[in-house]
Order: C-alpha cells, then structure tokens, then sequence
C-alpha cells in the first residue's frame, strides 16, 4: 500500500494496538500517534514500540494526520467524532474497527463535515484480551475484515482503507452495514451474551466452579471480555441481538419440552443437527480460525 505519514490510533488496546504493529512491521508508516484515556496504557504502548508519541487531545493528535484508526468501544464513537471533525485535515481518511456498524456511521455522520472519506470497518479477530500489552502484529494474518461502505464513501478512500487491512493480513469483504450487524449478532454478540449468561448462571461463589473441566472453559472462554467493550456493543446492536435471543430461547424451550416430555427422540434430532451444522462449518472454515 501507499504510504502512511501520520497514523493517529485513537484507543491503542488490542485491536488498535495490534493495527500499530502490523502495519509498522509491514513497513507502511512513518510516525503513529496513540490517544486515549490512560496515560499508563499509553506509556505502555511507546514502550512496546506500537506507538511513537501520544497526546489526551484528540483534536490536536489528528490535526496533521493523513489516516486515523478509531478503536474504541463503540459507545465511545460519538464522543470521539464530536472531538475530531473540527479538527480532520481536508485529506484526512478515517477507518475505524468497531464490532457494531451501524451505530459508528450514525455517529459519524452526526459530527462529520464530509463522511466521504470515513470508511467503517470491523476486523474479525481478536481476543479476550485488553490494552496495548494484549496487542500482536499477527492478530489479523489470514482473517476477515468487513468493511461496510454506503453510496457516500469516495472510491480513493474505500481504496486506501482495503490495501490499510490487506497489509496487515487481512481479507477484505464489503457489505452493507445493516448486513453486518445482522450477522454478526448471530455469530459474535449472543455467543458473548450466552457466556455470560451461562457463567451468571453456575454462579460465582457456587461450588460448581470447582468441578468444571475443559469443556466449560471452552464454552465460557469469551465470558472474560471486557465488560466495558461488551455492553457498548449489546446497547449498540440491541434490535438485532434481541432477536437472536429470542430465537436461542426458542431453541432452549424445545430442549426444555423434551426433557419434561422425556422424549429422546426430539433431543437426539436437536442435538444431531447442530453436530451437523458445526462440524460441515468447521470443514469448511476451520483451517482459517
Ligand atoms: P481494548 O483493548 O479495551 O482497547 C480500547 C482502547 O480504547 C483502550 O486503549 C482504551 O484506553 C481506549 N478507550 C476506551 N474508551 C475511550 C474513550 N472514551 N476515548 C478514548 N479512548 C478510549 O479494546 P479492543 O479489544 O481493542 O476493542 C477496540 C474496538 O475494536 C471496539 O470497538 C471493539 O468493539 C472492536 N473489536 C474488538 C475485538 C476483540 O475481540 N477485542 C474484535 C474486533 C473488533 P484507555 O482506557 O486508556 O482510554
């Protein structure tokens, strides 16, 4: 890709951090800038070599930026754009990695003085883990990133925000942005909500806890996200993921029913054809996860 003068990551935890990394170690940046809240997170990032300098001032970190990343949780979108728009200068290209899209671009939207050259992005990788110490330059190698572009994204910018993904890994898919926030309510959010729901149910202090094996590790893996990040992203997509929810409640009403009924058959079927589907999905896509 062309490159980078001045990449402003505007929340330097994994995702951001990890961005940081990949595109220095792919030798397409000159100088990246962190902001955040934190200065201890920042400090960290300097010293791990992701970031070159930071600042607590948005408006004044993407003053002379070519391309900023935003990677903070979602509900934290609307803040940062409010700060940045005044400030972007007229080239500037903004991307961002937000696990819910709609939300961003209406948030953009809002503050943007030209929404042309803000292309919304959502890598599909990541981890449970957080802050710029989680961050690793191979996070995005060979995994997906959903770029969500509508009738207003300039071509040049979509351009330079696909070679930005590409070069630190990834394959790029577009589609809408309604799209994805149907999709991935189905295969992210209510996963997330289910294991949290799941290790609320055990209970902390129950005993349980002390008998549970790999599989319940498996299962509940991602039931240590980060709260904070996890409840931007349920208030953010709530229409699409209550929907989901209720379709998982249905699923467990009919297990619920068989087992009342103490019908073998209907659990054998219930439990063969997810068998089923997961394991012609993982022949497909398992190599890639
Ligand atoms: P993270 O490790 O917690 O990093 C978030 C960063 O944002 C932190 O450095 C935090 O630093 C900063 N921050 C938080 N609130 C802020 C605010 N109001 N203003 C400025 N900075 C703020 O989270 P992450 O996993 O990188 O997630 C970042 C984004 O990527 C989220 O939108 C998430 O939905 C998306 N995403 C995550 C994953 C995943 O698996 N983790 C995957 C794909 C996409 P301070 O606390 O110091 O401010």
């Amino acid at each position: 890709m062309s490159n980078i003068e001045h990449l402003v990551v505007i929340g330097t935890g994994l995702i951001g951090g990890s961005v940081a990394l990949a595109l220095r170690r792919a030798g397409c940046v000159e100088r990246i800038t962190g902001v955040g809240r934190s200065a201890a997170n920042l400090e960290e990032a300097v010293r791990l070599g992701i970031i070159d300098d930071f600042d607590h001032d948005i408006k004044k970190a993407v003053a002379d930026a070519d391309m900023v990343l935003i990677a903070v949780p979602v509900a934290a979108c609307d803040s940062v754009f409010q700060s940045l728009a005044s400030s972007l200068s007229a080239g500037a290209i903004v991307t961002d990695a937000g696990s819910t899209k709609q939300s961003v671009m209406i948030s953009a939207a809002k503050y943007l003085k030209d929404v042309s050259r803000f292309v919304p992005a959502h890598p599909i990788a990541g981890t449970e883990h957080s802050g710029s110490a989680a961050a690793f330059a191979e996070l995005f190698e060979d995994r997906m990133c959903i770029l969500t572009p509508n009738e207003k994204t300039e071509a040049k910018a979509l351009a330079k925000v696909t070679a930005l993904w590409q070069a630190v890994g990834s394959h790029v898919e577009v589609m809408s942005a309604r799209e994805h926030d149907d999709v991935l309510a189905s295969v992210s959010h209510l996963p997330h909500l289910a294991a949290f729901a799941i290790v609320n149910a055990v209970g902390k202090n129950d005993a349980a806890f002390r008998f549970a094996a790999g599989g319940f590790r498996d299962f509940t893996r991602i039931a240590s996200s980060s709260p904070e990040m996890w409840r931007d992203i349920a208030l953010c997509n709530s229409l699409a993921i209550v929907d989901k929810i209720d379709a998982l409640q249905a699923e467990l009403k009919a297990l619920r029913d068989a087992l009342n009924d103490s019908d073998g058959d209907v659990l054998l079927e219930k439990f063969k054809a997810a068998k089923q589907a997961r394991d012609s999905w993982l022949d497909e896509y398992g190599e890639k996860l």
